[in-house]
C-alpha cells in the first residue's frame, strides 16, 4: 500500500478502518500534552536497567593516542547483526549476546583493554568508533545457552586502514586512531584586548553586544567579522542551540562544549547511516558543527514521515528526551536486536498490537510497551510507552526506531544529503530480528 504523504489524513483512515484487526488501536491524532512536568528518573533510560542490577563494573578508561595505529576486534562480529548503527563518541551501546562468536569476542575485549570497534557493517571499509566495555555479566540460561550482556561507551574515532580475514573467525581491523581538532575563535589572537570585558557568552541575550564587538575585532584585520562567525566554535553551537529551542523548552539537556555538541546532534539526529558516517568522518569540530548547522537549518520544518509509505507521523518538535544522553539512543532487546529510538509526547497515523501492555525488559521503567505499526503500510514504527503508576509523567509516549521513518516534504526543498537511493532503501526490508519488541521469549 503506497500514499503519497499529501493526502489527507482521512483518506488515510478510511483505508486504516479496513486494514485494522480485532481490538487494534489506531492514534488518529494523539492530543497529548507538551510534557513540561516530566516526573521520569531519566537515568533510569540512560543506565539501561533493564539489563539487569547485576552487571559487574569495570573502572578505569583506555585513551587511545590520537594518529596511532592499534588493532580492533570489530562490532557487530556477524554479518547478519544491524547493518545501520552509527555509534558516536558519547553514545552507548547496550549489548546482549548470545550466539558463540559475539561472546567469545566480548570476553576477549573484558580480558584485554575492554576496547573494540563499532562499524557500520554496510560501509565497513571506512570510519567507526571505539567503545569501552564498563559494565558486564555472564549468565547460563536454559538448554546449555549462554549470554553476555555488556554495556558500552563511545569513545573515540577511527579509520580502517586494512581488515583481516574474516572467515569464520572474528573480524579484526588494523585502524588508526582520528585527532579530534579543537580550535577556538579564529580571530581570538588578532582581537583588541581591551574590549575583553565585553565579552562574554555567545547567548541570545548578548549576541548584539557580541557582534559590535566582533565588527570592531575585524576592523583591523582583513575579512568581515561575519567571515570570522562561520569558523567560531562558539558562534556555530549557538546557532545549532538555537534550532533545539523547542528541546530546551521541555526540559533537553544539550551539550554547550562544541565537541560533546556536534557528536550529541549527529547521535539524536534522524540521519542514515551514509549521512551519520559522513559526519564522523570529520576530524574538525568546527566543520562538523558547520554541517549540522546547515542539516538542522534545511529540516528546521520538515515533518516525520513512515519511512515506507510516506503517512505523516510526527513533527520534529513533538521530540522530547526520555533519556539523559538525549532524544534518541540505542538500545538493545533480549534477542540481541538493537534499536536506535527516538521518543515523542505526541505522534499519529499509528496502529497498537491488540496484545496487552507489557512491562518485560522496559527500556523505560515504569512504562508498559505495546508494538505500534504504522497506519498506513503496517510497516514496524516502535511501540508506545504507557505509565503503570498515575503520578508518573508523561503518561504515555511514543518511542519509534529511527529506521521507519524519514523526513517529509523532501519534494519541495530537500537537501542533496537525504535524496540519494541509500537513504530511501537504507532499511525498508525490515529482518525477523530487527522487528522483535523490547521483550521476547527468545531463550
Ligand atoms: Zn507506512
Amino acid at each position: 500500500m503506497c500514499i503519497d504523504i499529501r493526502v489527507e489524513m482521512e483518506e488515510i483512515l478510511e483505508l486504516n478502518d479496513h486494514d485494522l484487526g480485532d481490538g487494534d488501536i489506531l492514534y488518529q491524532n494523539d492530543d497529548s500534552e507538551v510534557p513540561l512536568d516530566n516526573t521520569f528518573d531519566m537515568t533510569l533510560a540512560t543506565s539501561h536497567s533493564y539489563l539487569g542490577d547485576n552487571l559487574q563494573v569495570l573502572r578505569g578508561r583506555t585513551l587511545l593516542d590520537n594518529g596511532i595505529y592499534v588493532n580492533l576486534p570489530l562490532w557487530p562480529p556477524e554479518s547478519t547483526q544491524p547493518r545501520w548503527l552509527v555509534l558516536f563518541p558519547g553514545g552507548t551501546l547496550p549489548i546482549v549476546a548470545r550466539n558463540s562468536r559475539p561472546i567469545e569476542m566480548l570476553r576477549q575485549c573484558i580480558a584485554k583493554d575492554r576496547t573494540f570497534g563499532v562499524v557500520c557493517v554496510r560501509d565497513v571499509n571506512s570510519v567507526g568508533t571505539t567503545a569501552e566495555i564498563y559494565e558486564y555479566t555472564e549468565e547460563s540460561l536454559m538448554h546449555g545457552l549462554e549470554e553476555v550482556r555488556v554495556k558500552a561507551k563511545g569513545r573515540q574515532r577511527f579509520k580502517i586502514i586494512r581488515i583481516k580475514n574474516t572467515t569464520g573467525r572474528i573480524p579484526v581491523a588494523d585502524v588508526r586512531i582520528l585527532p579530534e581538532v579543537e580550535l577556538g575563535a579564529p580571530n581570538y589572537e588578532s582581537r583588541i584586548a581591551s574590549l575583553d570585558r565585553l565579552r562574554g557568552p555567545t547567548t541570545d541575550r548578548n549576541i548584539k553586544r557580541l557582534n559590535k564587538v566582533a565588527k570592531i575585532d575585524s576592523a583591523i584585520t582583513p575579512w568581515p567579522s561575519w567571515v570570522y562567525h562561520l569558523y567560531d566554535p562558539n558562534r556555530l553551537s549557538a546557532k545549532i542551540h538555537n534550532y533545539l529551542k523547542f528541546l530546551q523548552s521541555k526540559g533537553g539537556n544539550i551539550p554547550s562544549d562544541p565537541t560533546e555538541l556536534s557528536f550529541w546532534v549527529a547521535q539524536n539526529l534522524v540521519i542514515t547511516p551514509k549521512t551519520a558516517l559522513s559526519l564522523l568522518e570529520i576530524d574538525s569540530v568546527i566543520f562538523r558543527l558547520q554541517r549540522e548547522e546547515k542539516l538542522l537549518r534545511k529540516l528546521a520544518n520538515n515533518i516525520f514521515v513512515c519511512k515506507r509509505c510516506g503517512a505523516k507521523v510526527a513533527r520534529q518538535t513533538d521530540v522530547f528526551q526520555m533519556n539523559e544522553e538525549g532524544v534518541q539512543s540505542a538500545y538493545c532487546n533480549p534477542a540481541g536486536a538493537i534499536h536506535e529510538t527516538i521518543t515523542l509526547h505526541k505522534a499519529q497515523s499509528l496502529v497498537l498490537d491488540n496484545a496487552p501492555a507489557s512491562t518485560e525488559y522496559s527500556w523505560f521503567p515504569g512504562y508498559a510497551w505495546t508494538i505500534a505499526h504504522c497506519g498506513g503500510c503496517r510497516f514496524h514504527m516502535g511501540w508506545r510507552f504507557t505509565a503503570t503508576r498515575r503520578d508518573l509523567k508523561p503518561q504515555s509516549f511514543w518511542g519509534l526506531t529511527r529506521t521507519s521513518l524519514a523526513w517529509g516534504e523532501r519534494e519541495s526543498h530537500y537537501c542533496d544529503e537525504w535524496d540519494s537511493d541509500d537513504e530511501n532503501n537504507e532499511n525498508n526490508d525490515q529482518s525477523d530480528t530487527e522487528f522483535l519488541p523490547p521483550y521476547s521469549n527468545i531463550h
